[in-house]
């Protein structure tokens, strides 16, 4: 049976203000309505301007995805009656969205096509109380959004997943969302039908599913409905569905009968939207390289694996921190080893995306790994060092006499007392069990608080054991 997926994602942008009046739109953790004034309050005769700087992300975020821009949008009204709506309606775009027609290549090649991208101010906040009452936070009100919606080319609930990711992936490269799921700052609903032939089956819409699991969840339950359904014979009724998260179930939410109407009109106080030739290159030219494009470069250059490249590039700041680590130390797939296990340790430890390590002193590290200056349990402590304290790592390793132990004369005697001090373990490599060298390795190691030189001391201990 064939399941057919399209996703409607909603993206705050990242403007200092609102849409359409000049409140902030930084509204997550402000006292209740301290961000807003006549506009976003729906104040008779209270006009709307629009804000350039949004328009500057939505093209970013349409060109990014390969859209069309046409030269004219048109402002609609979306008219319904809800509280934490005070206009009566939302600003919204309907017949003429500002971008259409573009795509967006997952990580597995496959490209899914966007039907189309507009711009829309985000709703008030309900606070619904335990006694009975709700309270209105119109903070949220008037704040920018994208409304991005796929064609139903998806055709499983991983790849649902995988679409989401990557679209995160791409708003976070660009700068325009933050991708913050949790906050709400990026809003995912589903549209879901499965059919055993060729035609497009009766579809549900899902809502509220505020994580990439819980989107992956939420198909994979409502998939499985369906064909329910569909082998018993049973017909799907169109409806929009909620996602219960702790009941890990889908719940019907309002059937056919019960859809809205939203009677939009063209918005009479803003004039079309105008987006010449000259602005649409401008933003163009300003688009960094995209997720896709450096996956495929790196694979290039780099021949990394595909797995260090996912992980390397999913953050834009972490895949320009590893360029300039490589651009000083060219040797990629050591630089990546290193990444992936210190660096994004030491990040998710320090909870930020700011690696505060410097570029140049992480390539210092890795130099005096190859050069046998310090070993690699060293070198850890170093990075983690300088990542805390901003030094360079000469410094920390001559400041803490940490310089790997290669002196011939020093190893020796450390190897001499730790043989001497061992005969059970010299006897049972003797006897031909090889593996004590390992014990009696750790144990020089363990004399020369990890300073020793690994190679070199297996190389003695060998020579020493042999010799006896
Ligand atoms: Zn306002």
């Amino acid at each position: 049976m064939r399941t057919v997926i399209g996703l409607e994602v909603h993206a705050q942008l990242l403007t200092k203000t609102k849409l359409f009046c000049s409140c902030s739109a930084a509204y997550f953790g402000a006292p209740p309505n301290a961000h807003t004034c006549p506009v976003c309050l729906g104040m008779p005769g209270a006009l709307p301007v629009l804000n350039e700087r949004a328009v500057e992300y939505a093209l970013k975020a349409a060109l990014a995805l390969h859209c069309e821009i046409p030269a004219r949008s048109v402002f609609a009204r979306k008219n319904y009656f809800y509280p934490d709506l005070p206009k009566g309606y939302q600003i919204s775009q309907y017949e003429e969205p500002l971008a259409l027609r573009g795509y967006l290549e997952l990580p597995t090649g496959k490209r899914v096509r966007i039907r189309r991208l507009h711009l829309e101010e985000d709703a008030g906040k309900l606070l619904h109380r335990p006694e009975g009452y709700s309270l209105v936070d119109l903070n949220r009100a008037g704040v920018p959004l994208i409304e991005i919606v796929s064609e139903p080319d998806l055709s499983s609930p991983e790849e649902a997943r995988l679409y989401m990711e990557e679209l995160r992936r791409v708003l976070r490269y660009l700068g325009v969302c933050s991708g913050d799921m949790e906050e709400g700052s990026l809003r995912c609903d589903a549209n879901v039908s499965v059919s055993p032939d060729e035609r497009l089956g009766t579809k549900t819409e899902i809502k509220n599913m505020n994580s990439f699991r819980a989107i992956e969840e939420a198909l994979k339950f409502e998939v499985a409905r369906q064909r329910a359904l569909v082998e018993k014979g049973h017909p799907i009724e169109q409806a929009t569905l909620t996602w219960n998260e702790a009941l890990g179930r889908t719940e019907l939410m309002r059937s056919k009968e019960e859809a809205e109407d939203y009677r939009y009109f063209p918005e009479p106080d803003l004039v079309p939207l105008q987006i010449d030739d000259a602005w649409r290159e401008r933003v163009k030219r300003s688009l960094p390289e995209l997720p896709a494009q450096k996956r495929a470069r790196w694979m290039q250059e780099y021949k990394l694996p595909e797995y260090d490249i996912s992980v390397l590039t999913d953050e834009r700041s972490v895949a320009e921190y590893f360029e300039s680590v490589v651009g000083l130390y060219p040797h990629p797939k050591d630089v990546s080893n290193w990444m992936m296990s210190e660096i994004l340790r030491l990040l998710k430890e320090s909870q930020t995306m700011e690696i505060a390590l410097k570029p140049e002193h992480f390539a210092r590290v890795l130099e005096m790994v190859s050069s046998g200056q310090i070993n690699r349990t060293v070198a850890k402590d170093v990075i983690a060092e300088s990542f805390k304290t901003g030094k360079a790592p000469d410094e920390i390793v001559r400041a803490r006499g940490l310089s790997q132990i290669s002196d011939e004369q020093a190893l020796a005697e450390i190897v001499a007392k730790v043989l001497a001090e061992n005969p059970k373990a010299v006897a049972d490599f003797q006897s031909g069990k090889e593996a004590a060298i390992g014990f009696l390795q750790g144990q020089v190691m363990k004399a020369t608080g990890g300073k020793a030189d690994p190679k070199k001391t297996r190389e003695m201990l060998l020579q020493r054991l042999r010799a006896t």
